[in-house]
């Protein structure tokens, strides 16, 4: 198997139609049709990216390939499964098909093979989704999921967080907390600053990176990383990439929160709080 995988080339093989559609409801990324017992897939042309469409493909694949997915989704007759535009869906279905999707788009060996020598954060996850031709978006999801390395991935629109990816090394860190989805940006992050600059769009070509305190985006150790801010696009959301090579191994506590740090991580909550991690459809 080679890197870009075609999911338009998997639906040809089992016969499974495919067509673009202008008119799905903004929160429709595709459909999945089961019409005279042929099967289609109708997804969504309202955001201009390949990787978007690729992946909405990959997604209703998911439902066509899945065990028991269309028997929960056809079995009482119905003749058409409307699939929604995100990342952290709560649907047990709707998140199988989006792992079913980065699998089928971004295999596990292949990704971590290409992704060791691409470099570390936005640059390796651009490498990677030029690679794939999958969504900076779902890209960036996959390689948190799957490095080594210390790294988170943020979301966001305006000053809330919609979701937090954390890589099984961040994870390890000491004491760590998750912001949750919802929850305030920290006041003075890059990412903070770039949203309140761009209210009204959100361009995919921009980008902005510095150095930060890993403490003013996680409760517990402190360390030093590189926050990197992209737009992305149509969507107006924001992407935020936490990284390192490598952080201490035993890095020392945060130092006391002051009135002001207290005030500031109040939106902050426990471990056991922080939901779903996404693994949902592309939307760039
Ligand atoms: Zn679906």
């Amino acid at each position: 198997m080679r890197l870009p995988v075609d999911p338009f080339a998997i639906a040809d093989a089992n016969e499974i139609l495919y067509k673009e559609n202008r008119s799905l409801a903004s929160g429709i990324s595709g459909c999945l049709m089961k019409v005279h017992g042929v099967f289609g897939i109708v997804y969504s042309t309202r955001f201009a990216s390949e990787g978007f469409r690729r992946f909405t493909v990959a997604h209703e694949l998911g439902h066509y390939f899945l065990d028991g997915h269309l028997r929960h989704l056809f079995g009482a007759g119905d003749c058409q499964h409307q699939s929604e535009v995100g990342f952290s869906s709560a649907i047990p279905i709707e998140r199988e098909a989006n792992a079913f999707a980065a699998a089928l788009l971004m295999p596990k060996k292949l990704f971590r093979s290409a992704s060791e020598n691409a470099g570390l954060g936005l640059y390796a996850i651009e490498h990677m989704a030029a690679l794939c031709q999958t969504s900076l978006t779902a890209t960036a999801i996959r390689y948190a999921t799957l490095t080594e390395k210390p790294v988170a991935v943020v979301c966001s629109t305006g000053q809330q967080i919609e979701f937090v990816v954390m890589s099984k090394a961040l994870k390890a860190q000491h004491n760590l907390v998750k912001p949750r989805k919802g929850s305030s940006l920290p006041e003075d992050s890059l990412t903070s600053r770039w949203n309140r600059d761009r209210p009204n769009g959100n361009s995919v070509a921009r980008r902005s990176a510095c150095t930060v305190s890993l403490a003013s985006w996680f409760d517990g150790t402190d360390a030093t990383v590189q926050e990197e801010v992209a737009g992305l696009g149509e969507s107006g959301r924001t992407l935020t990439v936490l990284s390192a090579e490598s952080l201490p191994t035993h890095v020392p506590q945060a130092q006391s929160p002051s009135w002001k740090y207290a005030v500031r991580r109040s939106p902050y909550v426990k471990r056991s709080t922080t939901g779903h991690e996404p693994v949902g459809p592309s939307d760039s």
